[in-house]
């Protein structure tokens, strides 16, 4: 395929590709600005065909990967929110030598040579001439997956994988020419980076935010000029909570594209109350971002749902039990081509062709996916499956408590048997029995946590907020129970 910036300019070299902080620019004039900084990269650039970058969603920084892109190397992308010792391992594990990064990370890796944006811009340019080919089948992006079951895996995805996630997409949400998707998620995620290549794909305009200020936000689409938006869901209840009483989303905006993790009802519920069309998704790192989603007039009747596969992708539950619930397993020209440097624990991830996403869901009778959490959270008590995220939910409701984590803990009798970790809200006071009674109340008795522990010290979560139950072992110690 051609080369998608070129071919982009070539299309509708007028039509407004990036808007950032006042800033707009259009596909001709994004391209002279990334083929300026490719023919500086050009000048302090090794041979090492990866380069990470360290950057926020910045427009310099967004640039910065086209340039990358344009000279055809394999974009390594870090995520600042990253502890160094976390940082060192990707680095090495990726075998990158450089890392381009915006000058305020100077120093905070030592492990590889950094070269910061401002060396960069320094250079006086020298003549590159961009790629013309994306070959389908070529890497272009590197990506750590989040980290919430153990150590990170670098995910290859390729040009193919990106283009068949952007034409996944629009089959399922449609494309108009005013199309403008905001990007507040971070570029360096599968979630923000897919926006920059759809822009290319389709011809549609970005709005590049630095930071999530869910009142500028929301202002901004009151302006009018706003038709999609990607979320997690903690950024849609803040954008929920932020509208003013009384205000409705002009009709000019489309969808609020949710993914990234379960979404509660009660936020769900919010967003209708107001006309937020919010469309459940449902991908990973290894997917080049969603493959399951709601198809937008679906969205109320099959709320909870994360939908049905996208067009480019089948579905399959294995394993089902009982009830209907089995892992989730995809086939998609979106998926990965690998791990970096673990070839075996991708060979591992297949079963009989397919790829095991390592969730579990059911399907109702229409065909719609609905998520129950991981496989590897799941609790076996008793020939029962319990699942953390149900039972988390549940008590979250729980005026008492601020935030709850729940694992299994081996039991004689029963296998395992869950217990959990909370923390309550400041000042709160309850006892073991008025916890048991409160869960008693709403779930069925077997998934009733045994034992509560006080929170003892910080929560154990990824750099996106995500919990590591994995780790919550550690948190069960006698001295911390609720009596
Ligand atoms: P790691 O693979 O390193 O343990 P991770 O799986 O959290 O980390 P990501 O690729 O960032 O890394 O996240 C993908 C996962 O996020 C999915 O496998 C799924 O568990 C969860 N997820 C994504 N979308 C949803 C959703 N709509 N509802 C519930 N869970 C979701
Ligand atoms: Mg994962």
């Amino acid at each position: 395929m051609q080369n998608w910036l070129q071919k982009r300019v070539a299309l509708t070299p007028t039509r407004t590709a990036v808007r950032f902080n006042g800033i707009s620019l259009s596909f001709q004039e994004l391209n002279t600005a990334v083929l300026s900084l490719a023919g500086k990269l050009a000048r302090v650039l090794d041979d090492n065909p990866r380069v990470a970058v360290l950057m926020s969603n910045t427009l310099l920084g967004y640039e910065m990967i086209l340039a990358l892109q344009q000279l055809g190397r394999e974009i390594v992308l870090l995520n600042y929110r990253l502890a160094p010792a976390e940082l060192a391992f990707q680095i090495e594990d990726v075998e990158i030598t450089q890392v381009v990064q915006a000058d305020t990370y100077t120093g905070q890796l030592d492990v590889v040579q950094q070269v910061t944006f401002d060396y960069v811009q320094s250079q006086a340019p020298q003549m590159v001439e961009p790629v013309a080919e994306f070959a389908l089948d070529q890497v272009t992006t590197i990506m750590y997956t989040s980290g919430t079951t153990g150590k990170p895996k670098g995910v290859e995805q390729t040009y193919g994988n990106h283009f068949y996630s952007a034409v996944g997409s629009m089959l399922n949400l449609g494309l108009t020419a005013s199309d403008t998707w905001v990007a507040a998620v971070p570029i360096f995620h599968i979630s923000g980076f897919s926006i920059m290549m759809r822009s290319l794909i389709y011809g549609m305009t970005v709005q590049l935010y630095e930071r999530f200020d869910a009142t500028v936000i929301n202002q901004d689409i009151m302006a009018g000029d706003i038709t999609t938006i990607s979320v997690v869901p903690t950024m849609l209840k803040d954008l929920l909570e932020a509208l003013p009483s009384g205000q409705c989303y002009p009709e000019t905006f489309r969808t609020m594209l949710l993914g990234g993790g379960p979404a509660d009802l009660a936020t769900l519920r919010h967003a209708q109350s107001v006309n937020v069309e919010v469309v459940q998704s449902y991908g990973m790192t290894e997917t080049a971002s969603q493959i399951i989603a709601l198809d937008p007039t679906d969205a109320i009747s099959k709320m909870g749902s994360v939908g049905k596969p996208l067009f480019p992708v089948e579905l399959k539950l294995a394993h089902a039990n009982e009830n209907g619930v089995g892992r989730v397993q995809v086939k998609s020209p979106t998926l990965t081509v690998g791990y970096v440097r673990q070839p075996a624990k991708f060979a591992d991830a297949f079963e009989d062709g397919w790829f095991d996403t390592g969730d579990m869901g059911y399907l109702d009778d229409d065909g719609y996916l609905y998520l129950v959490g991981r496989e590897g959270d799941m609790i076996s008590s008793g020939g029962e499956n319990i699942f953390p995220d149900e039972v988390e939910a549940m008590y979250r409701e729980m005026p008492e408590i601020k935030e709850i984590g729940v694992v299994g803990v081996p039991d004689e009798k029963w296998g395992a048997v869950p217990v959990a970790v909370v923390e309550l809200v400041d000042g709160a006071d309850v006892s073991a029995t008025d916890l048991l009674a409160y869960g008693r109340e709403h779930i069925a008795h077997y998934k009733v946590p045994k034992a509560f522990y006080r929170l003892s010290k910080p929560w154990p979560r990824t750099a996106s907020g995500k919990l590591q139950r994995y780790q919550l072992q550690q948190f069960i110690v006698a001295t911390e129970k609720i009596n």
